[in-house]
């Protein structure tokens, strides 16, 4: 057989074939299905009108998770830390308005009571990968937890990190792929589409990629989400604001509300290749 019979043999679809087990956020919603899902939102949550603005967009495109951070892991101590409490009030109040789901970070153990009252998913950041007391806390409850990888952190020990999770009970994990820190200083990190490809052979947690952080450039979010979902990414995390200009962090990475259809319409065109859908 030649090699371009042989190529022709594999069916992209067979690519998605994984021993993914997917992960149950409410009855009706499930991640790591054959549907690629769509978290998306704006980086912190700044205000009610802010915040609603992403959910009211979230929803007119049938999106199911709208994400904001209430608590932000900044790494300059005198950038904006987020609203904190307040902010998941914002967020629960405009999901339910508009029957969203939320997923928002917890920063350390002490909040995780308050963040898994108000949200769906917890979000771990790429800061706290391994801070084990905090994978310990959220590790105790059932509610789904996303671990986002170091970003100086190898695969092995980004699996290891779900492990300390899994070892309290909790199996509801969902890994992400955030970037890496290599020597390219174009982008804020490089996406790792091997780390994708490589976590959904080797554990049975959906895989999803956050192509916002990975760049650090609105421009290049839709190109890494493409190679994400072609990686085999089951879900994409990704920032956007009404007003990318002016956001109190993460602008520049941030996809103006206005580009949500677009860039659906887009990443769609290649889950349709794996025969799976974007929602
Ligand atoms: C975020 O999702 O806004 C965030 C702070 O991400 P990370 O932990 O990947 O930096
Ligand atoms: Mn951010």
């Amino acid at each position: 057989m030649s090699i371009l019979s042989k190529t022709q043999t594999t069916s992209p679809k067979s690519l998605s074939a994984s021993l993914t087990k997917p992960v149950l956020i409410t009855s009706d919603f499930a991640v790591g299905s054959s549907n690629v899902v769509l978290m998306a939102g704006p980086c912190s949550v700044e205000s009610y009108a802010q915040t609603r603005a992403a959910a009211e967009a979230v929803a007119r495109i049938g999106g199911r998770v709208l994400r904001g951070g209430a608590f932000k892991p900044r790494t300059a101590p005198d950038s904006f830390q987020g609203l904190g409490d307040e902010g998941l009030e914002i967020l629960r109040d405009v999901a339910d308005e508009f029957g969203l789901l939320v997923i928002t970070e917890a920063l350390a153990v002490e909040h995780v009571p308050l963040v898994a009252r108000y949200a769906d998913i917890i979000q771990l950041g790429s800061r706290n990968m391994q801070h084990y007391p905090l994978l310990w806390a959220v590790g105790k409850l059932e509610k789904p937890v996303l671990l986002k990888r170091g970003f100086m952190s190898t695969i092995d020990e980004w699996l290891k990190a779900a492990e300390h999770i899994s070892s309290r009970g909790n199996t509801n994990i969902m890994l992400c792929e955030r970037g890496i820190r290599t020597f390219e200083t174009a982008t804020r990190n490089t996406l790792d589409t091997n780390g994708i490809a490589l976590a959904k052979q080797l554990s049975p947690y959906p895989v999803i990629a956050d192509p916002s952080h990975a760049t650090g450039r609105a421009d290049l979010v839709l190109p890494a989400a493409r190679a994400a979902v072609a990686a085999g990414a089951d879900g994409l995390l990704v920032e956007f604001h009404p007003d990318p200009a002016n956001a109190l962090s993460d602008g520049q990475q941030s996809l103006p509300l206005t580009a949500l259809p677009h860039f659906v319409e887009e990443v769609g065109k290649i889950t349709a290749v794996f025969g799976r859908n974007f929602t």
